[in-house]
């Protein structure tokens, strides 16, 4: 991961911004995928037995406002989801997207958790 992170019309990277600086290889992360638009890597606090964020290269707070700028990188951070549950050879899976603090958002950069390998509990708390 050396590459700098992909500017897009609103999508620069943050300087402050935890995900913006795994991008561009500043800070270490296990890297699972990545592709000219996204990377896939391990949650460093797993929330089950596989659980992979996968985040767009470019930088908005979260993923409406990705989707609503760039629609086809949100596509690809679905498919990319998609493709990283093939790979861990999960039959089950939830991809979430928390969306503000009071949802549990912690990191204000768009990002699916991939979450799998146990029972998911529906409604989630
Ligand atoms: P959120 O709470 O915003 O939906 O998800 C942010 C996720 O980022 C959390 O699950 C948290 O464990 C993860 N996280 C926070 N800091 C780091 C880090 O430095 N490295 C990695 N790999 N994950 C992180």
């Amino acid at each position: 991961m050396t590459q700098e992170p992909r500017r897009g019309p609103g999508g620069e990277p943050q300087d402050d911004c935890l995900f913006c600086r795994i991008v561009a290889g500043h800070i270490p992360a296990t890297l699972v995928r990545e592709s000219d638009t996204t990377v896939a890597f391990r949650d460093i606090n797993p929330q089950a037995p596989t659980h992979i964020l996968v985040i767009p290269k470019v930088h908005y707070p979260d993923a409406a406002s990705l989707a609503a700028a760039e629609p086809a990188v949100a596509a690809d951070v679905l498919r990319e989801a998609g493709e990283v549950a093939d790979e861990e050879k999960l039959e089950s899976y939830r991809i979430v997207f928390n969306t503000g603090s009071g949802a549990g958002q912690t990191v204000f950069h768009a990002h699916a958790h991939l979450l799998g390998g146990r029972g998911l509990q529906w409604p989630p708390g």
